[in-house]
Parts: structure tokens; sequence; C-alpha cells
């Protein structure tokens, strides 16, 4: 017999994990799909990070309307969820005239009263890490950071803590129609459900298109990064955005929530599956960044990457009713701003499920998620305290971002688990320090397969057929042999 549901999201990025949250507000049986092992394996996994302030969102645009919306959920994300973004403020920085006209929209834009224009020498004083040949900037003391994989797992969390149940390595390939029922299948199992949301991101317009929908053909365009070492820290204390050009926000200069600098990303035409990194474009975020941070430190860099946006032509997003299956709803188009407009799409997403005959009956008691502790962020005294209550929170996994066995313990068993080497390090920045895992790679796989029973074939880095060992090349005979 198919397992039945209310609603069945496809797609663990930050846009099906904020939608599972929120209907989870509600009395509903929900179940979110996901081809991956994992959440936040999509675009959610490598993009800025920046929570857009008003200021920056597009007015008469579907993603500025969702962006505005989803500014005023933060607060009871921060209360609900226990996710606090990085409040760093932002300068956008001009070069010339044509660019301080710019600067001028944008306070009109924001409307906030804290936010002004500055002159180069106000600029240089809050950034002096800043160009010197900037003729002014627009300070928006609004603008944050969050770190995108703990945003999604936030919402995860506060989702699976509220009944959403979650199913992994579960590829959506197709619907049919019984009654007012639709059947969703996945090459292990088919569900039934009254209706079903498509946030399959990269994927979305493959999915639509299967159940007969149309949508116009869409691009997608890569952005490349540089991320230094938390030696660099303080090199800017704000995000620093360029006057955007016509195709992107530009490439910028930002902190990260924990202490890195990141420089991308650049607009390039790609394939949808192709995140290397190219020389060329590698050079491009070297300029652009070093146009705003003229001493921009490279050899400080840690790691390179690149995320891909799914652009429509019209670049906006795409939310719609099916025109074949009512009850299917399709996300199409989520770019930047979806990481931060992610609450608010998951708002509208419920207006359109109720307009389809979905009723949302709030839940007499909702459950808080309680951030587990980090322990490289905590005070000496909130450090013994730890350790006083457990001696795994004393044992030091990784050096670098002083990761312990009771946060590997706790990302192996929170809701949904991490399943592969990457689950871990985006849940707790094990291996993400400034070794990137050369000295923890050593012992953390043992210490994995015996907290999880399995053997050294079945530890994954990221997908399915991503072994990161094949086997034993030698048999220890006596590690205690005398020598002679
Ligand atoms: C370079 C770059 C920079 C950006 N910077 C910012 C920023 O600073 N601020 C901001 O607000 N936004 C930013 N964005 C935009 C933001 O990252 C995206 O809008 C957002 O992450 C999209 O999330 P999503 O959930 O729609 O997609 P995804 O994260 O891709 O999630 C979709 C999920 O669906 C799964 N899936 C696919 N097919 C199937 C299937 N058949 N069955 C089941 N599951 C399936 C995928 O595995 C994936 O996990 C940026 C984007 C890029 C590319």
């Amino acid at each position: 017999m198919k397992k039945a549901y209310d609603v069945i999201i496809i797609g663990g990025g930050v846009v099906g994990c904020a939608i599972a949250w929120f209907l989870s507000h509600f009395d509903l049986k929900i179940l979110l799909l996901e081809r991956e092992l994992d959440v936040c394996c999509g675009i959610s996994k490598a993009n800025t990070g920046i929570i857009h302030s008003r200021s920056y969102l597009t007015p008469g645009t579907v993603k500025g309307e969702l962006h505005q919306r989803a500014l005023s959920w933060f607060p009871k994300i921060e209360k609900e969820l226990d996710f606090h973004p990085s409040v760093t403020g932002a300068l956008t920085v001009a070069f010339n005239q044509d660019d301080l006209n710019y600067l001028k929209s944008l306070k009109n834009i924001g409307k906030y009263d804290d936010a002004e224009i500055l002159s180069p020498q106000e600029s240089l004083l809050l950034e002096p890490n800043l160009s010197d040949r900037i003729v002014a900037t627009y300070y928006d003391p609004r603008a944050a950071v969050a770190s995108p994989f703990r945003l999604t797992l936030a919402f995860a969390e506060g989702a699976a803590l509220n009944g959403v149940e979650f199913h992994f390595d579960s590829s959506v390939e197709g619907f049919d129609h019984q009654g007012k029922k639709i059947i969703v299948h996945t090459p292990n199992e088919n569900y039934e459900a009254s209706y079903v949301v498509n946030a399959a991101g990269l994927s979305s317009a493959k999915i639509a298109k299967k159940s007969g929908d149309q949508i116009p053909v869409f691009s997608t365009f890569k952005g490349e990064y540089f991320l230094l070492d938390k030696e660099s820290q303080g090199l800017v204390k704000k995000i620093l955005y360029p006057v955007p050009n016509s195709l992107s926000k530009g490439i910028l200069v930002s902190p990260t929530p924990e202490g890195n600098i990141l420089a991308g990303p650049n607009f390039e035409s790609s394939c949808a599956d192709d995140t290397s990194t190219t020389s060329q474009g590698l050079n491009e975020v070297r300029a652009g960044a070093q146009k705003l941070v003229p001493r921009f430190p490279f050899n400080q860099t840690i790691q390179i990457f690149a995320g891909i946006r799914p652009t429509l032509p019209e670049r906006d997003f795409l939310i719609f009713v099916s025109k074949k299956h009512p009850g299917l709803i399709h996300l199409c188009g989520i770019e930047s701003p979806g990481l931060t407009a992610s609450p608010g799409i998951a708002e509208y997403v419920g207006e359109l499920l109720i307009q389809q005959g979905l009723s949302l009956k709030e839940k007499d008691q909702i459950i808080f998620r309680k951030a587990f502790p980090v322990f490289h962020d905590c005070d000496w005294k909130k450090r013994e305290e730890l350790i006083a209550q457990d001696p795994d929170w004393g044992q030091i996994v990784c050096r670098c971002e002083e990761v312990t066995l009771a946060e590997v313990k706790y990302a192996l068993r929170m809701n949904p688990p991490a399943r592969t080497m990457d689950g871990l390090k985006r849940r707790i920045r094990v291996t993400a320090g400034r070794c990137q895992g050369s000295f923890c790679q050593m012992h953390l796989p043992s210490i994995v397969m015996n907290l999880l029973n399995i053997g050294i074939q079945d530890l994954l880095k990221s997908d399915k057929n991503s072994n990161l060992l094949v086997g034993k090349t030698k048999k220890v005979v006596n590690t205690h042999a005398t020598p002679h």
C-alpha cells in the first residue's frame, strides 16, 4: 500500500526546508523527498550567504515581494529555530557619478532612517582596507550574513521536530493522478499526496515538464568564489557590494558568520551540474575583489568553489499552480535572493495551497528548536560546564575549528542526521577550517564508522557513489613490536 500524505515537498534545499517548517505549524501529514543523502546539497550549499536587507530588494517583481515578506519572518526564525544571522551591515561602493546616483536609489528603496550615504573619509574609517578610489558608499546597517547550511538545517530540524518526515535517496521521477490524489513516483517507492510542492531547484523545470506543464527555457550561470582562512578575519567587517551590473549583484567581498572572508561570485554561463572552477573565472573574481579591497590577501585562500544559478529570461521567480494537476505547485528560477526570501516563499506557497483547497489548521503546540552548542564559540566557563556534563566535550576532533566528539555524536543523531562526511562538515564545520580536513580526516573516519557501526566501504563523502575509502591495503600485524 502506498504511504499517503497531505503534502509532499520535492527538494531539501533552503526553500523546500523552509516550506516544510512553515507547513509544520499546521495539522498536516507532510513528507519531504530529497534525491541526495542529505538536505542542502544543491544551490543552497554554494552561495554568498547574505540575508539582503530591504535596500537590495527588486521592486515590482515576485522576488522583490517575497524578499520583503521574508524579512518580517526573521524574528520568528530567531525565536522558534534559535537561528541568528550575523548583522554586519553593508557598504555599497561608488567609483563614479553614475554609481553615486545608484546609491541614492538604494536609500529610496530601503527607507531606513539609519542608512546613509558616506563620504570616502567616513567610509574608510569604517573599512580601512577599502579602495581609496571610491567617491562614496551607501551604508546599510541592516544587512546580515548567515551560514546557508545552518539556516537550511535549522528549517529542516524545526520541521522534523514538528512531525515532518524526510526521505533521502528518493529522486522524484514523475507523477500520476488517481482521482484528486497525486501519485509521486520514486525508484524505491510510490507515495500518495493531496498536494505536492516542487522545490527541486535546478531540476524543478524538468519536474514541471514531467507533469505536463510548460515553463520558459531557463539558463544556468555559475558563480565562483575564494574563501580565505580566519587569519584574514577583520580584513572587512561589513559586506562590500559593488554597484550591480545588468546581470548580477556583482563581485563582492564579505565576512562570513564563522570569521572567514569570501570574495565572489562572477556570472558565467555553465551547465547545471558544472560546479568546477576555472582560472578565467577566478581571475575575474580576483579583479572584482581587488577593485574593492586592493590588498586582498589571496595567499590566504583555503577553498575555491562554485554555485549555479537557475535563471529565467525575466530574471524573476516563477511560482505557479500546475495546469495539469490542481494541487501541484512548481517553484522555478529561484535564484538570488532565494536564501533570504525562503520564508517568504514558504508563506506564499501556503497561500497557494489554501487557494487550491488545503485547510491549514494551526497546531495547539509547536516545538521550538534549541541550537546545539558550538564549542568553538563558547567562552571558557561554558566550555568547562559542558566538559563537566560530558567528557566528549573535552575531546577535540577537528583542531582548526575546535570541533568536539560531542558535536560529532550530535550531528550523527540529530534529525535529519548526517550520513556523509560532507553532512558532518555542513552541520558542525569539522574539516571546514584551515587544513580542510588533512589532519582530522586521519581519525574522523574511524570515529564515524564506530558510531554508525558501518564498514570502511560504507563511508561516503557526499553522494551514494562517493566512497571515501575502498578497502585496506595493509594489515597491522604487531603494533607493540620493539625495535632491534
Ligand atoms: C552564486 C550564488 C550566490 C547566491 N547568493 C545568495 C545570497 O547571498 N543571498 C541570497 O538570499 N540568495 C543567494 N543565492 C540564491 C540562493 O542560494 C538560492 O535561491 C537558493 O539556495 C535556492 O534554494 P532551493 O531550495 O530552491 O534549491 P536547492 O538548494 O538546489 O534545492 C533543491 C533540492 O532539490 C533536490 N532535487 C532535485 N531534483 C530532485 C528530484 N527529482 N527528486 C527529489 N529531490 C530533487 C536537490 O538535490 C536539491 O537538494 C545565490 C545563488 C547562487 C548560485
